[in-house]
């Protein structure tokens, strides 16, 4: 009885299996040469640089591409290679708005270690002003892990600490998928992926919401497309070589 119920079950699942195969369309042959062609994109001399289709939102120059967040030219220091935080001057963001994207950008906390915790070349990166990606020198300096350099402060700390020292060059390379919304109704939520120096830290993470120091995170509705933006936490943070690449 039990082989020949088995028989039967096994029957019923090929024949349901081969419906599924059946009902299953496919646009595309397997290697159909009538399928477009990806756009051809001219990457960079050297990995990191910027390929042919980024908005260059800081080359070497000035900071053309930025303003205050309180209105007006963004007061930071722009040098010859890089910009730095030009503390209480207050954060700036980007003229641009922006929604998807894959964003690279460098940056380096001061080479003379002052403060502690978060207290330590601490600065940040807010994709559409309101995602915080946490900078901090978090090289031999302990603070809450979800507040670490590399954590979606306040929610996920990296899935490992890959900082470099103090004053020493880093690269985050980001991509953002932008929250859905419907209404007042999140559809559905943004999600992040971020390497930190060549490194995965955070794996297409499920963001909560709205960033925020000692509050859970909340969604609240918001435009597709929003400015970028710095922070000025207090402490010399420099940037370099900063590039975003639109995804949608
Ligand atoms: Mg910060």
């Amino acid at each position: 009885m039990y082989v020949k119920l088995n028989v039967w079950y096994t029957a019923a699942l090929v024949i349901v299996l081969a419906g599924c195969q059946q009902a299953r369309e496919y646009q595309w042959a397997v290697h159909d040469m009538s399928r477009p062609r990806p756009v051809v994109v001219t990457p960079g001399e050297e990995d990191g640089q910027a390929p042919s289709d980024a908005v260059v939102l800081f080359d070497g120059a000035d900071l053309d591409e930025w303003q205050s967040t309180k209105g007006g030219p963004a007061r930071w220091k722009a040098g010859s290679e890089y910009f730095e935080v030009v503390p209480k001057t207050g954060n700036i963001q980007t003229k641009q708005a922006f929604g998807d994207c894959q964003l690279h950008i460098e940056w380096a906390t001061p080479a003379e270690v002052k403060g502690r915790g978060q207290g330590r070349g601490n600065s940040g990166v807010f994709l559409m002003g309101i995602y915080e990606v946490q900078i901090l020198d978090s090289y031999n300096n302990d603070t809450y892990p979800d507040g670490q350099a590399g954590a979606i402060y306040g929610q996920k700390p990296p899935m490992v600490n890959a900082c470099r020292g103090p004053g020493k060059w880093q690269s985050y390379d980001i991509i953002f998928r932008r929250p859905i919304f419907e209404g007042d109704k999140l559809v559905r939520p943004a999600t992040i992926t971020v390497l930190h120096n060549g490194v995965l830290i955070q794996d297409n993470w499920v963001i909560e919401g709205a960033t925020r120091h000692k509050r859970r995170a909340e969604y609240k509705p918001h435009p597709d497309k929003l400015p970028l933006i710095l922070q000025d936490h207090g402490n010399p943070v420099r940037y370099r070589n900063v590039w975003i690449r639109l995804l949608d």
